[in-house]
């Protein structure tokens, strides 16, 4: 079923609807009612500020507390239920954990699939056709573009979204975070480490 299908599962919007907010951004900028390049600041901090934050403090927490991670990985819902991340393309989450064996990376084959109320809204590369594409076919190539470089003996594993399980990648806590809180751990989490196409931060450069 094509994805722009009001009747496909992953429809969110009405059909076109990059034209018609194409059409509303022209018709605004011409009327001198919105500044472009405000509208481009205000889309970057939903997708990769504001947005990611709740994934972010999870990430954080699983990282300092064994009980909350063994239930994140085992049973998400219902703690991501206590926690009010929850809703609307986040009503079936599956945490999927990072380790020295094995990295995982998150991908929408179909369309764009992603756990908004975790990540915000997604990224433009993860909805393109390249990255759907390419995730699948050769992850490792594309990891190194995101400039992720992963030991040898680690594999990587593609996880594909979809309209029912939306995944969460909880990543390695980095080395030197020992003394960290959870509201400074979550400072080195990045949208894209939930995703598996980064890594997060390490103390000294975050
Ligand atoms: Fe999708």
């Amino acid at each position: 079923m094509p994805h722009d299908d009001p009747d496909h599962p992953h429809a969110l919007l009405p059909p076109d609807p990059a034209l018609r907010v194409k059409a509303l951004e022209t018709i605004l900028t011409r009327k001198g009612l919105v500044d472009p390049a405000a509208l481009d600041a205000i889309i970057d901090m939903y997708q990769s500020r504001i947005g990611p934050r709740n994934g972010a403090q999870v990430v954080a927490r699983a990282w300092v507390d064994a009980d909350f991670r063994a239930r994140l990985l085992s049973n998400p819902m219902p703690l991501l239920r206590d926690l009010g991340f929850y809703g609307r393309q986040g009503e079936h989450m599956v945490v999927v954990e990072n380790t020295p064996q094995t990295h995982n990376m998150v991908v929408c084959t179909l369309c764009s699939c992603y756990p908004w109320p975790l990540l915000g809204i997604p990224p433009g590369w993860y909805k393109s056709d390249a990255y759907r594409a390419r995730a699948v076919r050769e992850p490792r190539k594309v990891l190194a573009e995101f400039g992720v470089e992963l030991p040898a003996g680690t594999a990587v594993r593609v996880w594909d979204s979809t309209a029912e399980i939306r995944y969460l990648v909880l990543p390695m806590r980095p080395e030197g975070t020992d003394g960290l809180g959870v509201d400074a751990l979550a400072d080195l989490v990045s949208r894209d480490s939930m995703i598996g196409t980064g890594l997060p931060a390490r103390p000294e450069a975050a």
